[in-house]
């Protein structure tokens, strides 16, 4: 039996029934109705089957028709339940499913499971009572509804993307709506710009009130539909402290039509450039000083009296003086267009030979070599005239050292060179003239000295110091023709084997033959056999001898000594006085011709300031080395060394 109330529920869905024709009228309408319509009975045997029903199950009518509906369309999982509640109504009446619409999973033919709304009203027939199912296909709902889901997830994936770019991007991104221009957006980037400043809603032109007078008419021409492109343009802006400062920002305004009709935003892209901007102004201002410069060096150079040349590293002349031109005889304007080649085609050697490209002084300082001094022959391009040259050069070097080009300034020393040589040739003349007279006079007051028997006393010192002073004579006349053969290049020193200590010790006792004054010790004297030149090595050794005498204080020391070294490899002579030394700060120059580093002192003895120079030439030109210590006030020891002779003939 039915209870109360679904009793009335089955009396509201009862439509009166009667004939077969009435069935019929029912099944047109139920062919027409958008649902499928199934019947089924008591027992759970469908007997009404539409055509919807056909459609969304797959069975015919005719094959329906009969059939239980557990096992038409309920899915076995919930066939169970579903033979339950029929069993229920039996029993009891109870139909709780009545008048409920419930969403269900139903089967085809197939097997295939399909998403459905269900409605069970109960009807009264002729025939029984009949359940009556109206049943609507989900499945496209459920598309739709998934559809829906993943759309919105994309949409949200990607928000969350466009979140991050906004977030991350480099460059500041803002949106300012049109009403009253408020920032509606700024990304961190943005807001970095004008650090500590709120702007998330607020009034751009509140924001940044200090350039609102700038922003403003952009704003409006944004709006008005204007996509705006700027770049570098200055702002002066508040600075954190207060100050004033001027700023450069790039940017790009476009008008925004977010719901895609009217204008009514603006998006803002940004960048500050004032680190650029500055820099380059810094470039500008580098360049346009560097030309200044580089102007100011041009007029020295082309001013300048001496030569220069400057070549790149592949040898092209790329600078050339007035007098650089002057000098090699071509036009200013033709001299940079010529090449090392060019240049080597000019010089000559000592001898008249055309010199190498290589030799040229601005090709060995490209190779990284300092040439200092340098004499040379160039010969003029237009006459031919030779003009004596001395010249310096360097590599010219980038910051990590390597070689960009090299520079040469020469100096054109002619004049002087013509002089110098006059002199020499002069010296060398008088010195030659003097010769002969003074050995004349020599050998006279020698032959004089020994015949001094009963000549009187006064007469005796008159004739030794004419002795001294003939003597003297003749060692500068030696001096001075040592100092012009080496000059001339005209000294000629020969190679004979001699034994070192031999020669020392015949010179030391030669010129202590006659009292000195000074006590000249010989200490040592090794056995050493060398090759040089006996004339030569005796001039220096006179020459430190003497030295060491003179500037010994009356009655000191001198001590000599010929050293050989432990492996038997070199001699060394050691003349060593304890007497005046030489000043630390003129020890350098002792070598040099004409020097003389006791002038305006107590110890300045008559000299020519030559012996050191004339025996330094010696000694190195015949492979030897010579050096010296001294302390002023202490004394000084100087040295001579020359190797051993190995057995066999010099
Ligand atoms: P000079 O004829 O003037 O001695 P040198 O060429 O022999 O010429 O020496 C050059 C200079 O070196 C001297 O003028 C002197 O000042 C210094 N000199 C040379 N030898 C000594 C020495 N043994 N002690 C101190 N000074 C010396």
């Amino acid at each position: 039996m039915l209870r109360s109330e679904e009793q009335s529920e089955l009396n509201s869905e009862t439509v009166p029934v009667g004939s077969a024709r009435t069935t019929e009228s029912l099944r047109v309408v139920l062919d027409a109705a958008l649902d499928a319509v199934i019947a089924m009975d008591e027992s759970g045997i469908i007997r009404e089957w539409n055509l919807q029903a056909e459609a969304l199950f797959g069975w015919s009518r005719e094959e329906a028709l009969g059939r239980a509906v557990a096992d038409t369309v309920v899915p076995p999982h919930a066939r169970d339940a579903h033979l339950q509640g029929l069993r229920r109504f039996r029993e009891t009446g109870d139909a709780p499913i009545l008048g409920k619409r419930l969403t269900l999973d139903a089967r085809d033919k197939s097997g295939r499971e399909i998403p459905i709304e269900l409605r069970v009203t109960a009807l009264r027939m002729p025939e029984g009572l009949r359940f009556i199912a109206f049943i609507s296909d989900l499945t496209l709902m459920r598309g739709l509804e998934r559809e829906q889901r993943n759309t919105v997830a994309q949409i949200d994936a990607q928000r969350r993307l466009f979140a991050t770019i906004l977030s991350n991007a480099p460059a500041g991104i803002a949106l300012i709506s049109r009403k009253d221009f408020t920032i509606e957006f700024a990304n961190p980037a943005f807001h970095a710009l004008t650090p500590g400043r709120t702007l998330q809603g607020r009034p751009a032109l509140d924001a940044w009130s200090e350039i609102a007078q700038q922003l403003a008419p952009l704003y409006q021409r944004a709006i008005s539909g204007e996509t705006i492109h700027l770049v570098d343009e200055q702002f002066r802006m508040l600075g954190p402290d207060g100050t004033l400062e001027d700023h450069w920002f790039t940017f790009t305004m476009v008008p925004v039509r977010r719901d895609g009709s009217a204008i009514d935003a603006i998006l803002v892209l940004a960048v500050e450039t004032t680190d650029q901007v500055r820099s380059r102004g810094q470039v500008a201002q580098l360049a346009s000083f560097a030309r200044q410069r580089a102007a100011e060096l041009r007029g020295i150079i082309d001013h300048m009296a001496d030569a220069v040349f400057v070549c790149d590293q592949n040898g092209r002349l790329t600078l050339v003086n007035a007098a650089g031109a002057a000098l090699i005889g071509v036009e200013p304007a033709r001299a940079r267009d010529l090449t090392l080649t060019d240049l080597a085609a000019r010089e000559v050697t000592d001898h008249g030979a055309e010199r190498q490209v290589h030799e040229l002084a601005l090709s060995r300082a490209l190779r990284g070599e300092s040439v200092v001094v340098r004499d040379v022959i160039v010969r003029r391009a237009h006459d031919g005239a030779e003009r004596w040259v001395r010249s310096s050069a360097a590599a010219i070097r980038d910051d990590s050292g390597a070689v960009l080009g090299a520079v040469e300034v020469a100096r054109d020393v002619t004049d002087a060179e013509r002089l110098e040589r006059l002199k020499r040739e002069f010296v060398r003349a008088a010195a030659h003239e003097l010769n002969t007279p003074v050995t004349v006079v020599t050998g006279y007051a020698q032959v004089l000295a020994r015949q001094l028997q009963g000549v009187p006393a006064s007469s005796r010192e008159m004739l030794e110091a004419l002795h001294r002073g003939v003597e003297r004579m003749e060692t500068i006349v030696r001096a001075l023709t040592y100092v012009t053969r080496i000059e001339l290049g005209e000294l000629a020193l020969s190679r004979e084997r001699l034994r070192f200590d031999e020669l020392v010790d015949r010179v030391v006792a030669r010129m202590t033959r006659r009292p000195v004054g000074i006590t000249v010790r010989v200490a040592r004297l090794d056995p050493a056999t060398i090759d040089a030149d006996r004339d030569g090595l005796e001039q220096t050794v006179r020459n430190l001898l003497s030295n060491a005498i003179r500037y010994s204080r009356p009655g000191g020391v001198v001590e000599v000594t010929v050293v050989v070294d432990a492996d038997g490899r070199e001699a060394v002579l050691s003349v060593r006085d304890w007497g005046a030394g030489i000043p630390s700060e003129r020890q350098a120059r002792i070598f040099e011709r004409f020097y003389r580093a006791h002038v305006d002192t107590g110890f300045d003895f008559e000299g020519l300031g030559v012996g050191l120079y004339i025996s330094h030439e010696i000694v190195s030109r015949l492979g030897g080395r010579m050096w010296f210590e001294s302390v002023e006030g202490e004394g000084s020891t100087f040295h001579v060394s020359f190797p051993v002779a190995t057995s066999g003939v010099a």
